[in-house]
C-alpha cells in the first residue's frame, strides 16, 4: 500500500491518502464550480482518505442540491477534497495538494459534471 501526504497551500490542513497502485490518473470536471477551480482530482474510496490535521480550519462549501461537500482551507482558500453527491462512498482529492505528484502529467478523464447540475 502506498501512502501520500497532502496539504493545502498554507499547511493548516493536512491529509493522507493510500492507494494500491501509484496514482497516475485523475479527472477534471466541467461543472460550474470545478471549471472555476481548474484542478485535477483523484476519486478514491473514502477509507483511503484520512484528514490528519486542520479539521477546524476547513470550510465546507455547498451549493445546488446541498448534498456534496466541497472542503477548502479558510486561510489560503485552497480546495483539498470533496465528498461527491453522486458517489457518497468516494472522496475527490485535489492531486495538486500532494507534493510528490505532478497533476499536469496525469491521464485526465473529463467528467461531465455540468450535466449533473440542476442549475
Ligand atoms: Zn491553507
Amino acid at each position: 500500500m502506498l501512502t501520500y501526504q497532502g496539504k493545502c497551500h498554507c499547511g493548516a490542513v493536512t491529509f493522507e491518502v493510500t492507494a494500491e497502485e501509484p496514482l497516475t490518473a485523475g479527472a477534471r470536471c466541467n461543472c460550474s464550480l470545478c471549471r472555476r477551480k481548474g484542478f485535477v482530482m483523484a476519486l478514491l474510496p473514502s477509507e483511503n482518505f484520512r484528514l490528519t490535521g486542520g479539521a477546524s480550519e476547513l470550510t465546507d462549501y455547498q451549493w445546488n442540491t446541498q448534498q456534496a461537500h466541497h472542503y477548502f482551507c479558510r486561510h489560503c482558500g485552497i480546495y483539498t477534497h470533496h465528498q461527491p453527491r453522486t458517489a457518497p462512498d468516494k472522496i475527490g482529492v485535489n492531486v495538486g495538494c500532494i507534493d510528490e505528484l505532478e497533476p499536469l502529467t496525469f491521464d485526465v478523464e473529463l467528467r461531465n459534471g455540468q450535466a449533473l447540475s440542476i442549475e
